[in-house]
């Protein structure tokens, strides 16, 4: 890559060097994208579970350590062997065996980086207390690639600093031409992952085919993602009764128990699993709205809604998708948070009374439209800037056969996501009633016969709820 800046490296001090590489790698990234990688680590003997453990462990003493006394923080940090540990009501030394100095710098680092985010809230007026020690550590921070980790593609390994080589899985998703960077060692109910970021220069990412110039989202409680031109999106992933079940059982079980604490263990990898079915289903809506050039969203205060509507929001993961919208898009444009959406008529720009019992919103201009459909197209309108009368042509939701069939094939194959088509005249009479979106188009479910005698379990679990 071509700087125009001529260094001479053999005639600057070390410190210059590391500041020079900095701005060489800032330079860099700004023509990069970056990708995190998500590997499990596999095939563990009970020697490396223990290995882990003792490093998650340390990590966990290193830090409360830190925390208990911020003047710690200081240059020499990262040269620290033994540090004192609470034992009831008196301390020990404990002596830090795997945790390499990169690490503990980094850990360091990020407290320092909380410390400053806090001291900036407070400056601003909020209450903030001081950094609490921690009852666990799940994540471990390895900065430096070739150093504190590295990656073997040919042996599908990874060895990390002091902890050794251990066998992953999900290597092949990281293609050839990215420069790898730092990692996160993270322990989860379901095992042990390392979180590789990479960089990836932007020509080398294949853009996606766009479908549609513009398209305005309205986030709602019923549906609970509308497009303006038509399609409702409907996700949740409803708490299961397994998790119900155990939480019961957690709480009969007494305190500090070994029992109490396996229960705890089975109710977290449950949780994991859901969120990762969360996870799934936003990925899916994400990938979808990505075909669009613009995409235009109301910033509304979904913490508002939970307070109302419970946990139906919280299921959605609406909160996460939305602030994952404002980060993963190319072109996202949010519309004011005190802007009327809902209630205005998008042919005239007329205020309407709307009870939220009323589903069509009837203007005397001559429009006529789903209500959220309206909201969606309000939104958009907004969004781009244009007035009533200048977004005429816009009007009418009109959906493509290439808009139906990606639709279909993004996001039908979450069984906890429907879609449903509004049809061209935007009445609901024409509304395909929520079905799943695998029936809605020309796409033919190909994961289990039509004679196959046993009810579809992604239906039974997931019951329509309208
Ligand atoms: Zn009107």
């Amino acid at each position: 890559m071509g700087y125009n800046v001529e260094v001479n490296i053999e005639l600057m001090t070390k410190a210059e060097r590391i500041k020079n590489t900095l701005w060489e790698t800032k330079e860099r990234r700004k023509i990069q994208r970056v990708f995190v990688y998500e590997l499990k680590l596999q095939n563990l003997s009970k020697k490396k579970i223990a290995l882990l453990e003792r490093a998650f462990l340390e990590a966990k003493w290193f830090y409360n350590w830190l925390v208990s006394d911020t003047n710690r923080l200081d240059a020499t940090v990262h040269k620290v062997k033994t540090v004192e540990v609470k034992v009831g009501d008196h301390s020990e030394q404990r002596e830090l065996t795997v945790l390499g100095s990169q690490i503990k710098q980094e850990i360091a680092n990020r407290i320092k980086d909380n410390l400053r985010a806090l001291s900036q809230l407070k400056r601003n007026g909020h209450n903030v207390g001081a950094l609490k020690h921690k009852s666990f550590v799940n994540s471990i921070p390895l900065v430096q690639y070739g150093k504190t980790h590295k990656l073997d593609f040919d042996r599908k390994k990874i060895r990390i600093q002091i902890l050794g080589t251990f066998r992953v899985l999900g290597l092949h998703q990281i293609p050839d031409d990215v420069e790898i960077a730092n990692a996160v060692l993270v322990r989860k109910p379901s095992g042990y992952y390392l979180h590789v970021t990479c960089y990836r220069s932007k020509d080398r990412c294949v853009p996606v085919d766009k479908i549609g110039d513009a398209v305005g989202v309205d986030f709602g409680i019923s549906s609970k993602l509308t497009l303006s031109n038509g399609i409702k999106i409907d996700f949740e992933v409803r708490e299961s009764l397994r998790l119900k079940r155990l939480q019961r059982k957690l709480s009969r079980k007494r305190m500090s128990s070994k029992n109490r604490k396996r229960v705890r263990f089975l109710l977290n990898k449950e949780y994991e699993k859901l969120n990762r079915r969360r996870r799934d289903a936003q990925n899916k809506v994400l990938a979808f709205l990505k075909h669009y050039g613009t995409v235009v969203f109301q910033d509304d205060y979904v913490k508002g809604w939970s307070s109302l509507w419970g946990g139906a929001v919280h299921s959605s993961g609406i909160g996460g998708l939305k602030s994952r919208l404002r980060h993963s898009l190319e072109t996202p444009i949010s519309v004011e948070r005190m802007e009327t959406t809902t209630r205005e008529c998008f042919a005239c720009g007329l205020r309407h009374d709307l009870s939220l019992s009323d589903r069509v919103i009837v203007c005397e201009c001559g429009w006529e439209c789903d209500r959220d459909v309206n909201a969606a197209l309000v939104i958009m309108r907004k969004g781009l800037g244009l007035s009533p009368h200048q977004a005429v042509g816009v009007g009418r939701p009109e959906l493509t056969p290439l808009e139906r069939a990606t639709a279909a094939r993004i996001l039908g194959s979450n069984p906890c996501i429907r879609v449903s088509f509004l049809d061209e005249g935007g009445s609901l009479s024409h509304r395909d009633r929520m079905r799943p979106s695998r029936y809605c188009s020309d796409q033919v479910d190909t994961r289990r016969p039509a004679s196959c005698p046993y009810p579809r379990t992604g239906q039974a679990r997931y019951p329509p709820h309208n």
